[in-house]
C-alpha cells in the first residue's frame, strides 16, 4: 500500500538523520527513560523558559521507531507552552490507541500511525513522549543555583 510506503520513508528519514540530537547545558530539564521490552534508551533535554519549551534535544539509542518518534517530537514541541506540549502527548497517546488524530503543525508524527499494527512497538513510539511527561511533571527546584 502506497501510504504505508510513504509512512515508512518518513520514519526512516528521521531515523537516519534525526533532528535535534544533543543535550542542553546547565538549567535544562533532563530526563532519562528506558524501554526494557525493546532496549530503547533516551535522554531528553528541554530548555523551558516562562512555561515555554524554547529548545528540545535528545540523545537516543534504540530502534528506528523510538529514534524517529523522538526526532519528530522534539520538532513538534519546540515553541509550545508546557500545556500545549502535554496536549500533543495526549493526542499522541490517542493516535497509538488507533484514534483518528491529526497533527496539523507536525504532520510527520502521523507517519507513526502504522505502529498501531504492531502493538509491541507502541512502547517504542511512546518512549520520548513518556520522557516529556516525566520532564514537565517531575518536581524541580525553581530559580535554582547558578
Ligand atoms: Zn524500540
Amino acid at each position: 500500500m502506497q501510504l504505508d510506503q510513504l509512512y515508512r520513508t518518513v520514519i526512516m528519514d528521521h531515523y537516519k538523520r534525526p533532528h535535534n540530537v544533543g543535550e542542553l547545558g546547565d538549567g535544562a530539564w533532563n530526563v532519562h527513560m528506558h524501554n526494557p521490552t525493546c532496549g530503547d534508551r533516551i535522554v531528553l533535554s528541554l530548555d523551558v523558559r516562562d512555561g515555554v519549551v524554547e529548545r528540545a534535544k535528545f540523545r537516543g539509542e534504540g530502534c528506528s521507531i523510538s529514534i524517529a518518534s523522538a526526532s519528530m517530537m522534539t520538532d513538534a514541541i519546540r515553541g509550545c507552552s508546557i500545556d500545549d506540549a502535554l496536549g500533543l502527548a495526549e493526542r499522541f497517546s490517542a493516535l497509538m490507541q488507533g484514534e483518528d488524530v491529526s497533527f496539523e503543525t507536525a504532520e510527520d508524527i502521523e507517519a507513526l500511525r502504522g505502529v498501531t499494527q504492531f502493538p509491541a512497538r507502541i512502547k517504542c513510539a511512546m518512549l520520548p513522549w513518556s520522557a516529556l511527561k516525566k520532564a514537565v511533571t517531575q518536581p524541580r527546584e525553581e530559580g535554582g543555583a547558578s
